[in-house]
């Protein structure tokens, strides 16, 4: 919680990265002047107490942020919900889990119980319509998918039963920008809690919680550890919903390991300038894309040509690394030569590292809401910290095979 933190508001997110979740009391040693950077990895499962009075006390208070037993947390895991609740202005509180997945889940159990309906942006995270279908719905509480770009019209599809509304901005998949402060506010005036998955932009991008939703949701195994060596998911709330998001991630027993809460802070302190990187690289290479004649569109909200391109410029501070391209014609087979011969783009699931990677996607599989209409197979690519004209080089390449396999 930022509460320690002096006037957050009065520091740009620059400078919040750099500065936030770095109490005196985890960096330096009671009773010594100075200390040192960073909070270290404070392992812990059992805590030892003064005595049984100071035990039953413990017990007695809130132990967020107090050591009350390992599950609980310890100050590593704390400075690093501390600095992500401080990138999101109007925030209570953060939890962290085990992963993005996790988070969702959890955050999803929180707010709904039986008998409730769920709208869901019908561009989600294919693992988010996973658990709604087959946790949620054995559960009673059905979730109706909605055409991600209706904005102010998703009322049509309230009901007394509508209890919630998930976004995700753009959807990572598709790149669908939603009109978020309006759903947002239509859903506040209703009663309605808002989630969203915010980890294509993160806060730094794109303060999920100013635009008025209720809570912000972050895959952190993407671009917050930005090394693509740690799991973790993160849940960001309002005072009037963190209580409930913190219950519900201690019931579920969700934590995650001081060792990997403490190498997602270290990749905090560079998401700014990564950031800024992953930005200029990705521009220039769809940019770059959108020039080609085996091109049919490039899905990039901050490229003129994108549907989603006046809500982003709106709302958004910047665009990250992850966006897609449809080819113009060609099947599975001539998308496969483009994606295998690729020298600089792995090929694999997540992003938000710092190497580039290439993935076949098809959202026609998954759709119900929308049908996904396209000129040709799509690639999305994750662009990361390499030369941008070696990833050029490579994906003329790419589109020379793909030309020849397509005939
Ligand atoms: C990867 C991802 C998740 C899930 O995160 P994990 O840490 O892999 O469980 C959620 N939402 C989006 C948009 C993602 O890309």
């Amino acid at each position: 919680m930022s509460q320690d933190s002096d006037k957050p508001g009065d520091r740009k997110p620059l400078t919040q990265l750099a500065q936030a979740g770095r109490k005196p009391e985890w960096t330096g040693m009671p009773g010594q002047p100075g200390g040192i950077v960073n909070p270290p990895v404070w392992r812990a499962s059992t805590i030892l107490y003064d005595d049984v009075a100071h035990l039953r006390s413990a017990a007695g208070r809130s132990t967020h942020e107090r050591l009350f037993y390992g599950r609980k947390g310890t100050p590593t895991a704390w400075s690093l919900a501390d600095a992500l609740t401080e990138m999101e202005p109007g925030a209570e509180g953060t939890m962290l889990y085990p992963s993005g997945v996790a988070a969702i889940a959890c955050a999803l159990m929180a707010v709904l119980k039986p008998g409730d309906q769920l709208l869901m942006a019908d561009s989600a995270y294919d693992p988010t319509r996973n658990f709604c279908e087959q946790m949620l719905r054995p559960l009673g509480i059905e979730t109706v998918y909605y055409d991600p770009t209706l904005g102010a019209g998703i009322a049509d599809l309230i009901t007394d039963a509508t209890r919630a509304i998930f976004l995700e901005s753009p959807g990572s998949l598709t790149f669908e920008v939603q009109d978020v402060p309006a759903i947002a506010a239509l859903a506040r005036e209703k009663g309605i809690v808002t989630l969203i998955d915010n980890t294509w932009a993160t806060p730094y991008f794109f303060p999920a919680l100013a635009h008025g939703v209720d809570i912000s949701i972050l895959a952190c195994t993407k671009y917050i550890v930005g090394h693509s060596d740690v799991m973790m998911g993160s849940v960001t709330a309002t005072p009037a919903w963190f209580p409930k998001i913190r219950q519900a991630a201690h019931l579920f027993g969700q934590m995650t390991s001081p060792d990997d809460a403490w190498l997602a802070a270290r990749g905090l302190r560079t998401l700014g300038v990564r950031l800024n990187q992953h930005q200029a690289s990705a521009l220039r290479i769809a940019t770059w894309l959108s020039e080609q004649a085996d091109v049919a569109r490039v899905l990039h909200p901050a490229l003129p040509s994108c549907p989603g391109h006046a809500l982003w410029r709106r709302d958004f501070s910047g665009s990250s690394g992850l966006f897609g391209f449809v080819l113009k014609g060609g099947d599975e087979k001539s998308r496969a030569a483009l994606i295998d011969g690729l020298a600089h783009f792995g090929i694999g699931y997540s992003w938000g590292g710092f190497e580039s990677l290439a993935l076949p996607v098809d959202p026609a599989r998954y759709r119900t809401a929308t049908a996904w209409q396209a000129e040709g197979p799509l690639v999305r690519l994750q662009i990361g910290l390499e030369d941008p004209d070696d990833l050029i080089a490579d994906l003329d390449a790419g589109l020379a095979r793909f030309r020849a396999a397509r005939g």
